[in-house]
């Protein structure tokens, strides 16, 4: 027999890092010391006092049952406060605030409440698989908005055709940005909601990085934004924030409909977060967060040792303000799927290819400061030995 997939699963772009998985896999055999730079997973653990809470919350049978789909009345006021506190923003916690198993989750399905097949949706290119992806799964089509250095990798919504810009339902934004590192000001956000409204657009701001930037700088949130709430809601996740990827917990906040929406779509389909974990939420988010100061020196020192590194070797490297990406030009010219292979090969270096992550993300590699100095001095000497040019 033979099962004929979907076609919601063939109409998915191209997987193209398989050949460089592959090639990966086969160095590991083969015995290569490899330096993966490829993945955004952070290496430094979850905080000790988020674990025991786990522990604690997990020998506890009231626990062990279903959770409500809306998530824990406890965790959804801590993620209120969390805001309030952050951000000076005040939330509904039954309203606006909705817990997730994960940004990604709550990305790849809030599509299937409010997108009809053949709606637009627009997405960053490049950017995160997930945004495509979900649009794909509820039938609509994903429209790309480049993103270009000469706009400081900000989508620019002007350049948005209007027939396009009356047929899309929703808009994904993320800054700071996976895969550019790219930074925005709360004067694109509330031009970014002024588009929105004035389309009927929802906006879905993907605000993950928000707590992992440097030199002082303090990225916005979206529902900071003048009339943000009225269009549109704010996905943060535990993941990158807490070091917490592999728990499976974020959330959504800002406008209530579309919070109800996203919930709807959820409680066909999921039965909430472990309560274990979302008690070890609570513990995040309420707890100490002095560890995060250590978190971002951390970032901080291997982000300028690479961006320095790389520039000596004649790179031409920016300086990322937030996230733990640098988003490098590829210093010879060549496409990136081929020069990332090279990387691999040649000096054992693992980066992501741009163009991987969306056509305008052609001409560049991206680089995750997610192992230790120490790996990333090496792949500096490895990459130094290459010739590039
Ligand atoms: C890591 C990442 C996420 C996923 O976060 P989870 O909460 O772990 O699902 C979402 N968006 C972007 C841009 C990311 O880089």
């Amino acid at each position: 027999m033979s099962f004929e997939l979907s076609q919601r699963l063939r109409r998915l772009p191209p997987y193209l890092f398989a050949e460089i998985d592959r090639a990966k896999r086969r160095l590991r055999a083969e015995g290569k010391n490899l330096i993966d730079l490829g993945v955004g997973d952070p290496d430094r653990p979850t905080p000790a006092h988020i674990i025991e809470a786990l522990y604690r919350a997990a020998q506890d049978p009231d626990n062990h049952t279903y959770a409500l789909d809306f998530g824990m009345t406890e965790l959804r006021e801590a993620i209120a406060g969390w805001y309030r506190d952050r951000f000076g923003v005040e939330l509904d916690p039954d309203t606006e605030v909705l817990p997730l198993l994960g940004t990604k989750e709550g990305i790849a399905h809030i599509p299937l409440a409010f997108v009809n097949p053949g709606d637009r949706v627009l997405v960053p290119d490049p950017g995160y698989p997930v945004y495509a992806s979900g649009t794909i799964f509820a039938g609509g089509e994903p429209v790309r908005m480049p993103l270009k250095a000469e706009n400081g990798f900000l989508a620019d919504l002007e350049a948005i055709d209007p027939e396009t810009a009356s047929r899309a339902r929703l808009l994904f934004l993320n800054y700071p940005n996976n895969p550019t590192a790219a930074v925005c000001d709360l004067a694109y956000l509330e031009k970014a909601a002024a588009f929105s409204k004035k389309h009927g657009i929802i906006l879905c701001h993907d605000a993950a990085y928000t707590e992992l930037a440097f030199d002082g700088f303090r990225p916005p949130s979206f529902l900071q934004a003048e009339g943000a709430r009225e269009v549109g809601i704010e996905f943060h996740s535990l993941s990158k924030t807490y070091n917490m990827t592999g728990w499976r917990v974020g959330f959504a906040v800002g406008n209530p409909e579309v919070i109800q929406g996203l919930s709807k779509v959820k409680s066909n389909i999921d039965s909430g977060i472990f309560q274990a974990v979302q008690k070890a939420g609570v513990a995040a988010l309420t707890g100490p967060q002095d560890f995060r100061e250590e978190l971002l020196e951390t970032y901080r020192r291997r982000r300028d040792t690479l961006v320095d590194g790389l520039n000596d070797l004649g790179w031409k490297v920016t300086r990322p303000r937030a996230t733990f990406y640098v988003w490098c030009p590829v210093p010879d010219g060549s496409p990136s799927a081929d020069f990332a292979k090279r990387l691999l090969e040649e000096a054992g270096v693992v980066a992501t290819p741009g163009v991987g992550l969306g056509p305008s993300g052609e001409g560049y590699v991206r680089m995750a400061l997610t192992r230790p100095e120490e790996e990333i001095r090496q792949a500096l000497e490895r990459l130094g030995r290459l010739k590039v040019s």
